[in-house]
């Protein structure tokens, strides 16, 4: 990796499929008499522009970036299972479990199933019913991993395209709300207030969304029962894995969210699906620390790509009828069109996020207290990369309390074709690239 001897950009990894370019120049000046100590300027990089990496978490977009964003995930999501990084190592011995939330049924799709490494039929029924449409309710195949089948429904027209739609769209909102209700759980189970268990426990997350074949996102997430401090302080001893068990199926249970009624989709209740899988994060044995911080961390960096979207907006240029997409996926976004255009849903915003099949939650998500964060490690890295620089003789060493770092940058292009040429007028903004989802947040409720 080449050094970037600039202090006030990003470094750019070789390998970035679509870098942003940059021209200009950063200075470092004296705070106290003003006077130019260092300039750092693009007129000696080749083609005049310094390349920045995009930085995306999108492997479909750009795999060399999404990697470090892999590495990344997978390090943060280690420290709050087995500790480092500043995290001490006795998390490892707080109640922490890996649960899995599931959508409910929105009818019947061509499903893989196995049993002890045997693939079984799809839904074998002797007696099936016949739909309205009259297609069988039954399939005999047995599908395997990679069928093109799986995800759609055996029926299209009977299928619920709405309720699919509405669910990826409040799927986040539903989480928020079970965060509540899990805090409103364990004080019920342990026999104290709400005010009362905030001041003992602090409940820890970070969750991931993967969206299923069938188009529809569930959630992932680790969480853990810390002490009043979070990680760096013990749970009471009442705060069991089998207590923060219990009350994680509670609450999965019992929430809900009362969708607003639209001219000719009237209001539902949306709630998580039955099938809901919490188990014990341990440091040996099925469910490893390492084997989950993977598992979140491959998660992350995908979108809905699995569903044959589109991995873009849809722009008015656009015909859905032409796309190259699965009639599924696109069945789901014209839903998305529809009710989108709808008076009582507009804040669903879902035709912004119909190529995301209404979905427009954050990706990778964790509590404040779960971990270190991304910013952090990036924050590290980059000190690092500084201070590698002013070793080597390209960056002098400066008091960085009394320096001024004055940036001056002007987007120069995209990707590696040839740099748009200075004092051209409207350079688009480099910010807004690549994903559409910001990459990281804190949302404590
Ligand atoms: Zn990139
Ligand atoms: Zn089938
Ligand atoms: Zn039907």
């Amino acid at each position: 990796m080449p050094i970037n001897p600039t202090a006030g950009a990003p470094q750019y990894p070789g390998g970035c499929l679509q870098p942003v370019l940059l021209r200009d120049r950063v200075d470092h000046i004296d705070g106290a008499t003003g006077e130019l100590l260092h300039r750092y300027t693009t007129v000696h990089e080749p083609g005049g522009v310094l390349p920045i990496a995009c930085k995306t978490r999108r492997a479909s977009q750009c795999a060399p970036c999404a990697e470090v964003y892999r590495a990344d995930t997978y390090q943060v999501i280690s420290a709050g299972l087995s500790g480092g990084k500043g995290i001490p190592a006795t998390v490892a011995e707080h109640p922490s479990v890996f649960t899995t939330l599931t959508a409910p049924s929105f009818g019947p799709v061509h499903l893989h199933r196995e049993k002890d490494g045997r693939l079984l039929r799809c839904r074998p029924r002797r007696h099936s019913r016949t739909c309205p449409h009259g297609r069988r309710m039954s399939c005999g195949v047995k599908h395997t991993r990679n069928d093109t089948r799986l995800g759609e429904p055996l029926c299209p027209d009977c299928y619920d395209y709405s309720g699919a739609v509405l669910f990826n769209a409040l799927a986040p909102e539903l989480w928020r709300r079970f965060t509540i209700s899990l805090r409103r759980a364990l004080a019920r189970q342990a026999g104290l207030t709400n005010k009362a268990l905030a001041a003992q426990v602090r409940v820890s997350y970070a969750k991931v969304a993967e969206y299923q074949r069938r188009g529809v996102v569930h959630f992932h997430a680790i969480i853990r029962l810390d002490g009043r401090a979070g990680p760096t302080t013990a749970p009471p001893v009442w705060a069991t894995l089998a207590l923060l068990t219990v009350a994680i199926d509670q609450a999965a249970r019992s929430v809900n969210f009362q969708t607003a009624a639209a001219p000719s989709v009237p209001a539902r209740t949306l709630a998580w699906g039955r099938e809901l899988d919490t188990r014990p994060i341990t440091s040996t044995g099925e469910l490893t620390d390492t084997r989950v911080a993977a598992y979140v961390a491959k998660y992350a960096t995908k979108a809905a790509e699995c569903t044959g979207t589109l991995d873009r907006r849809l722009t008015p240029g656009d015909k859905l009828a032409d796309l190259p997409i699965r009639d599924h996926a696109r069945r789901l976004i014209a839903e998305c069109l529809r009710l989108g255009k709808l008076p009582g849903l507009e804040d669903l915003r879902l035709t912004a996020w119909a190529h995301m099949l209404g979905f427009r939650g954050h990706f990778s998500t964790k509590s404040r207290a779960y971990s270190i964060t991304l910013g952090s490690l990036r924050a590290d890295r980059s000190q690092h990369q500084r201070e590698q620089a002013i070793t080597a003789g390209l960056l002098p060493d400066l008091d960085p309390d009394s320096t001024l770092v004055i940036a001056r940058w002007q987007f120069a292009g995209r990707g590696h074709e040839p740099a748009i040429p200075p004092g051209s007028p409207d350079p688009p903004p480099p910010a807004q690239r690549g994903s559409p989802h910001r990459e990281e947040v804190d949302d404590v409720a």
